[in-house]
């Protein structure tokens, strides 16, 4: 089947009882034994509940994994993923990353004795230079938030291989609709499906797949263990979400693209930083690992004092944190997803008080153009 088919049936297990199109919600926490020993297979909601096993399933699917699994946030489901490392392990990160990561791997993980390099995962070379004997993982974004570096999947798995290491991928700005980080060799994707999986700001939701078997096992065993996991309501939420992910996606980045190139032009605008851009460094390369550029991006305007006065003038698109679904959403990176980054670190990444990021939506083009338009103008 075609990716857009796989995920209009996402959660369409034939439901025997009633034929129902839509994936029951389980608003279940346990399950009745018929008799010792026997299980209809569902015992207790944190271990597997069906509406969540259907988004599992899903997520696998899509991502072309063994086994995919659902948590209570995009957070949840990388805190779980970690927890796979012990005391003295090591990671290379990509350095410009969501910002909760940063804080994460920073501020809790470094205190457990999981220590992390943050380096430019678009260069394999100083990705190469940072892996030491402890190293036991690679952990990327591709593109980067907010800069959108494109890290080369092939290069890099390569390397993770040659070396013995795992590779994580963040595949939140892509979704498997553009990008399968599996097929390409890693051996775990997620998500917060908060983004474009879900796709309409109304759940936080994390996902994960993997590609081998064993590896599912044991992150089985720690989502049932850490029991982060993500509830019916929410799990069903997703899996709309995902039946028109195809649709969005497209409109979103055809939007986007129009954007950026509007922005290109305008005076006030000093950079754009948008993969496809012909112009952008990683523009050749996501090109080839992706198979479209997706829909967000970022621009520095020439002079700090406009950033306040546009995000107050701006009014179609709106001034908030988050990504990924209809509404197109503006966010100051340097107060807002990144502040937890030390400003020398931010100042080195280019994360400036001149940089704004778009999560662009499916709105009618013009209304964004004239909304930005007249924000820039102020
Ligand atoms: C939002 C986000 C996260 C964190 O997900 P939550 O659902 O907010 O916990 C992780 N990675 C990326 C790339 C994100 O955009």
């Amino acid at each position: 089947m075609n990716m857009e088919t796989l995920l209009v049936r996402a959660g369409m297990e034939k439901d025997n009882t009633t034929g129902a199109i839509s994936t029951p919600i389980y608003q279940s926490a346990t399950f009745q034994h018929p008799e010792l020993g026997i299980s209809t297979g569902y015992d207790y909601s944190r271990t597997a509940n069906p509406t969540r096993t259907a988004l599992e399933q899903a997520i696998a699917a899509l991502e072309g994994g063994t086994k995919g699994f659902a948590f209570s946030s995009g957070m949840a489901a990388i805190t779980t993923v970690l927890f796979l490392f012990k005391p003295g392990d090591h990671l290379v990160v990509s350095e410009d990353l969501y910002g909760g990561t940063y804080r994460l791997l920073a501020q809790v993980f470094h205190e457990l004795g999981i220590t992390a390099s943050f380096v430019d995962t678009s260069c394999i070379e100083k990705v190469e230079a940072a892996i030491c004997p402890e190293t036991r993982a690679l952990f990327i974004e591709t593109p980067t938030n907010p800069l959108m570096k494109i890290t080369d999947l092939r290069r890099i798995t390569d390397l993770a291989k040659a070396r013995d290491l795992l590779l994580i991928v963040d595949n939140t700005f892509m979704t498997p609709y553009l990008q399968q980080p599996l097929a390409c060799g890693a051996d775990i994707t997620l998500h917060s499906a908060t983004k474009y999986l879900g796709g309409h700001n109304d759940t936080v939701a994390g996902l994960v797949a993997v590609r081998e078997e064993e590896l599912g096992e044991r992150i089985g065993l720690l989502q049932n263990a850490c029991g982060a996991i993500l509830g019916p309501q929410d799990s069903w939420l997703i899996l709309r979400g995902i039946k028109t992910l195809a649709v969005r996606l497209e409109r979103q980045q055809q939007n986007a693209l129009a954007l950026a190139q509007w922005l290109q032009k305008h005076p006030e605008v000093e950079a754009v930083y948008y993969p496809g851009l012909p112009e952008h460094p990683g523009h050749h390369l996501a090109s080839e690992q992706a198979s479209g550029f997706g829909a967000m991006l970022s621009f520095s305007v020439r002079n700090s004092d406009l950033v306040p006065r546009i995000l107050k003038n701006i009014k179609v698109i709106t001034f908030a944190e988050s990504l990924g679904g209809v509404e197109s959403l503006i966010t100051f990176p340097a107060r807002q997803t990144h502040a937890d980054i030390p400003e020398e670190v931010r100042a080195q990444l280019g994360i400036t008080d001149r940089l704004l990021r778009l999560s662009v939506g499916i709105e009618n083009i013009d209304d964004l153009l004239i909304d930005l338009e007249g924000a820039l103008r102020c």
